[in-house]
């Protein structure tokens, strides 16, 4: 498939240029300067010069840069959460938690943890034979890593991956959306406001075509996030090229409800898991799974819970629920909600436009009597659409949880602590949460990431520091004057000792192993061998 050129963009877009729209009123919060493919060249130029100077950076040294971005980010907090409301239209309280907060978190904990986690880490070796080498493993930089993020957490998104990415002793060349420019540059802003080296982290702004650009331009990894389809095109790109990459793609995460939950608790998840940031969350609850004997009254509390919600503009401090982000993220969302009710599907609340409050207001929607065949169920959906499907029993909702190309997070809610784990070692999932959705995102310590059409690499977490390294193992011999026995010179008697040394570690009786070990010409043969050649 040829990456999208600049010619098949609609003819009132201008491909010099970026807009910052505000999707609760349409209005142009700023432009920015679209970065041309032709400039590439220059910004990989300085941008490994760069690295070439940070990656021997002592560890101490890497770590105090990365808390003066933290310094950064703390000091313009207000900022920050008002370029991405006005932005994207998330609450104000959504971005202070899910983007300030979750990107200052990183930036301590990534600076305090990273130079234990990537100093060289020893090796033991089981095997007799190779106890005379000891053996080590370095991380070592990659070198650019190229990050290309979505809109829908504009901020915290490439915070995570830009800071484990300098940790690590990279440099960075981020593409924020194109519907995001401004917090991109924001993080820009921010770099240079604590005085990371110059060029070592590079905001480029454009559409897909400057991501497709990027990755022909050789960076050393592209870490990617975003929708499956341009997932897919990436991984073909880096392929060709044999780039690696990680890919966290899109989710359609089930929520799991037993009898025995607690439902008040339950449902105000479910409504908060479904329609934070609009439902436009990569891990957002998309499928519920409520057991038979507890599913009117579940589906009674999140409809009555939903109509209590208030939707409105960021500028109004009481919203709740802002807009989505463009038209046509609505118009999915409304053709799936069609598809689903003429498959037999029932609309107990919401689904429809809200004009009066902006452009891109839809009303939180409750949707019943869904099922597989409907691609409510099915296919990402991204909007506020909280959709119930009753199941006989706990296996059955596993099953239907199971019955997705989609592997990202799951939930299962019951006052049973034993059936929770038991049941989450069953779900197919990148992660799963008991008795809570969506927040191990906020938690540093615990890895993102799934499987399946969901992608492949893990971001956050110790895993996530590791996606930015390459692992070298490196060898020494402790007795660098003795000739290895396997060398040249191979002779009948060498075969038949190499023969019982075989059997005696891996023959199934110990007097077995014993016999081959103290034959005459038998394994010892192997240690104290002197060599021909
Ligand atoms: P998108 O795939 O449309 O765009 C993502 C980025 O890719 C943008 O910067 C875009 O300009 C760029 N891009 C587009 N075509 C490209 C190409 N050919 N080569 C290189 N780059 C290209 O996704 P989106 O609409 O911005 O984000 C929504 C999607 O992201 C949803 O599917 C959501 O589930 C997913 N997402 C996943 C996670 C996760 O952690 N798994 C997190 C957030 C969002």
């Amino acid at each position: 498939m040829p990456p999208p050129s600049q010619s098949v963009l609609p003819p009132q877009i201008n491909p010099l240029l970026i807009d910052s729209l505000n999707p609760a009123t349409n209005e142009l919060n700023a432009t920015f300067d679209s970065t041309q493919p032709s400039q590439l060249p220059k910004i990989f130029e300085s941008a490994r010069r760069a690295q070439k100077e940070w990656s021997p950076q002592p560890a101490s040294a890497r770590r105090a840069a990365l808390g003066n971005l933290r310094d950064a980010v703390f000091a313009n907090r207000d900022k920050i959460a008002d370029v991405i409301s006005r932005e994207t239209g998330k609450p104000r309280v959504e971005a202070i938690f899910a983007e300030v907060l979750l990107a200052l978190d990183t930036a301590d904990f990534v600076a305090k943890r990273a130079a234990q986690w990537l100093r060289p880490e020893k090796v033991p070796h089981h095997n007799l034979a190779m106890k005379a080498k000891s053996g080590w493993l370095e991380f070592n930089p990659l070198g650019v890593v190229a990050i290309i993020s979505p809109w829908n957490y504009p901020f915290s998104i490439p915070m995570a991956q830009v800071i484990p990415a300098l940790a690590a002793g990279n440099a960075v060349i981020l593409k924020p959306s194109e519907l995001t420019p401004w917090s991109g540059a924001l993080i820009a802003e921010l770099c240079a406001e604590a005085k990371l080296p110059e060029d070592l982290v590079q905001v480029v702004q454009g559409r897909g075509d400057l991501g497709a650009a990027l990755i022909a331009s050789g960076p050393n990894k592209v870490f990617f996030t975003g929708s499956v389809a341009t997932g897919q095109r990436i991984a073909e790109a880096c392929a060709k090229k044999l780039i690696p990459s990680s890919l966290e793609l899109g989710g359609k995460d089930p929520m799991i409800v037993l009898a025995d939950a607690d439902l008040n608790v339950a449902s105000s998840a479910a409504v908060w898991g479904s329609f934070m940031n609009c439902g436009q969350t990569c891990i957002s609850v998309e499928r519920i799974y409520a057991e038979a004997p507890i599913v009117d009254q579940f589906t009674k509390l999140c409809v009555e819970k939903t109509d209590r919600l208030r939707l409105g503009p960021p500028s109004d401090p009481d919203a709740e629920v802002g807009p989505m982000i463009r038209p046509r993220q609505l118009e999915k969302v409304e053709q799936q909600i069609a598809e689903a009710k003429k498959r037999g599907a029932r609309v107990l609340t919401g689904g429809d436009r809200r004009p009066d409050l902006g452009p891109n207001f839809l009303d939180p929607a409750v949707v019943t009597q869904v099922d597989h065949s409907m691609d409510l169920m099915r296919e990402e959906t991204f909007g506020p659409v909280l959709a119930i499907q009753m199941v006989k029993n706990a296996d059955e909702a596993v099953a239907l949880a199971n019955d997705s190309p989609f592997a990202l997070s799951a939930s299962i809610w019951t006052a049973s602590r034993r059936r929770g784990r038991e049941l989450a070692s069953r779900l197919n999932a990148g992660s799963v949460m008991i008795n809570d959705v969506a927040s191990y995102y906020g938690i540093a310590e615990a890895p993102h990431g799934g499987s399946g059409d969901s992608g492949w690499g893990r971001s956050h977490s110790r895993l996530g520091l590791l996606e930015m390294v390459q692992v070298k193992y490196v060898d020494e011999d402790r007795l660098p004057r003795v000739p290895k026995s396997w060398w040249f010179g191979y002779t009948v008697e060498l075969a038949a000792s190499g023969a019982a040394l075989v059997e005696s570690l891996f023959a199934p009786s110990w007097s077995q192993r014993l016999h081959a070990a103290m034959k005459k010409d038998g394994a010892r043969g192997v240690i104290f061998r002197r060599n021909r050649i």
